[in-house]
């Protein structure tokens, strides 16, 4: 098979097979093709990963912040001299473009472990005086070993933006990626174990929910960190809770883009092609309640449909397709199914709404209008290339009804009115916001959602925060006094 990996798993340093685990078909989106067939972790295979992050971490932790942040900065540097062998894997594991996943996917992984490598020297505690000579000081200490749990959205992307931040902080790590995409996070641990990062200090297994479940409740493991949906977070935070470990939580979303009719209205329609149709729609931060204000709905709708018929949708090998299939056959259904509510609620389908024929999951980019807060379509999440345009009259309407939702993940807003922006800003319950552009999120930045989209941030020096914990030290210069 044509990306067949030498094994399931990685561990130690090493690739590990145990073909008594459930098989688990990797299938390339485009055709319908299976492309490697691998295992899922049994037991032994799981003792054996989270021994070996438990062994290796000590020695991790007590190497200088200088030397770890080598490792990953070699490690960044590698992925990107290997970017074009990697997007291929990545299109094949989840049906993106080449185009997109040349420039988003392994370049943002490496990003992840070139920005953590480079704060992993300042990462200190701090000195605080108490009066009279005495003192505290803490030190920032890792936390252990780390479960960073990933959706098949982008593989690569969540196997570097948690492993960075922990294996800088000094933690190991145990990455079990979604078995829809299990292939690139293989990649990710043969190139920090090629950087020099010691063996067992960044380990992969693979394996369906039940996996992750076991890994969420061990007692070795101090944190884990998931990227999926709303449901999944709710059972893997409450499964960590037992033993009170650490948790960050990046869920789904279902986020609202408000555009005025004073917006550059190429620009807004340019910001909900990349909120909704980038990656087939797949993408968490997903602006896909578009708010148009009632005097310009009609020509947004008209520019979007026009644009829309521009994009090359085919086969994600050929870097012109900007528009690939859904990761799998079941999403695409789910996609679909969501269309067929809509119209039955009474939205109106103004673009695509249709499989695109052939043996690949491709359906059209989807557009409805009309769309009333109500409908199925403007409250789920669809994690598909379906849009959702509702209008309004008043700023002070768009605002309560964007809010309406029990998710928080993103939100933006396209007007030329600037005070009006940071206003509306202000009052977004989102963790992420966008004016008058859409879905970027570079390393510099913290990312993650409110509400039930998440609990804690990702990238940035926030992320530092979530994978280390401060012990404080009283140290008295002066005698110590007692009552009696
Ligand atoms: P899922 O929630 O279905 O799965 C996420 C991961 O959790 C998978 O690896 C899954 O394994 C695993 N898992 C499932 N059940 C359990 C369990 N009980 N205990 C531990 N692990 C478990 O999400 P998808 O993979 O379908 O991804 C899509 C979702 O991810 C969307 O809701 C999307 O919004 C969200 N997402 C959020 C992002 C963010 O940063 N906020 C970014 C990207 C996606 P398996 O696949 O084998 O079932």
């Amino acid at each position: 098979m044509k990306f067949q990996p030498k094994a399931s798993h990685f561990i130690n340093g090493e690739y590990v097979e145990d073909t008594s685990g459930a098989p688990i078909d990797v299938i390339y989106p485009a055709t319908g093709e299976i492309i490697a067939r691998l295992h899922s972790a049994t037991p032994e295979i799981l003792e054996q990963a989270l021994n070996s992050a438990k062994a290796a971490q000590v020695a991790w932790a007590a190497m200088s912040g200088t030397e770890r942040g080598r490792v990953l900065r070699r490690a960044a540097d590698i992925m990107r001299d290997r970017n074009h062998e990697l997007s291929i894997i990545e299109t094949h594991d989840t049906g993106k473009p080449l185009q997109e996943t040349l420039v988003a996917d392994a370049t943002s992984g490496a990003d992840a472990l070139e920005y953590f490598g480079g704060l992993a020297a300042s990462l200190t505690g701090e000195h605080i005086p108490l009066g009279g000579g005495d003192f505290v000081y803490t030190i920032r200490e890792a936390l252990g070993v780390c479960v960073g749990i990933g959706a098949w959205n982008y593989p690569t992307q969540i196997a570097c933006w948690k492993g960075a931040p922990a294996l800088a902080c000094g933690n190991s790590m145990v990455f079990k990626p979604s078995e829809t995409t299990p292939l690139s996070a293989l990649q990710v641990a043969e190139i920090l174990i090629e950087a020099g990062a010691p063996k067992g200090v960044y380990n992969v297994v693979q394996g369906y929910g039940d996996v992750g479940a076991s890994l969420v409740t061990d007692l070795r493991v101090a944190k884990v960190s998931l990227t999926g949906s709303v449901p999944t977070g709710r059972k893997v935070y409450a499964a960590a809770a037992g033993s009170m470990k650490h948790v960050t939580m990046e869920l789904g979303g279902k986020s609202p883009m408000i555009v005025f009719d004073d917006a550059d209205i190429d620009n807004a329609v340019s910001g909900a092609i990349l909120g909704n149709f980038y990656s087939s729609g797949q993408v968490c931060s997903n602006g896909t309640r578009v708010f148009v204000q009632k005097g310009i709905k009609e020509a947004f709708l008209a520019r979007l449909s026009e644009r829309l018929a521009t994009a090359k949708i085919g086969d994600p090998m050929d870097e012109e397709v900007n528009f690939g299939p859904m990761v799998s056959e079941n999403q695409m259904n789910i996609a679909l199914g969501y269309v067929e509510k809509g119209k039955a609620e009474g939205a109106r389908l103004v673009f695509g709404g249709e499989r695109v024929k052939g043996d690949g999951f491709y359906m059209q980019p989807t557009v409805f209008a009309d769309v009333t807060d109500a409908m199925t379509i403007a409250r789920e999440e669809i994690f598909g290339p379906v849009m959702s345009v509702l209008d309004f009259d008043t700023e002070e309407e768009v605002l309560a009804r964007a809010n309406d939702t029990e998710f928080g993940l993103a939100a933006g807003v396209f007007t030329s009115d600037l005070t009006r922006a940071h206003r509306i800003v202000a009052g977004f319950e989102a963790g992420t916001c966008y004016i008058n552009t859409y879905n970027l999120a570079p390393v510099e930045a913290p990312f993650g959602g409110s509400k039930l989209s998440g609990v804690g941030r990702e990238n940035s020096k926030l992320a530092i925060n979530h994978y280390s914990e401060m012990k404080t030290v009283y140290v008295s210069l002066n005698d110590v006094e007692a009552p009696y």
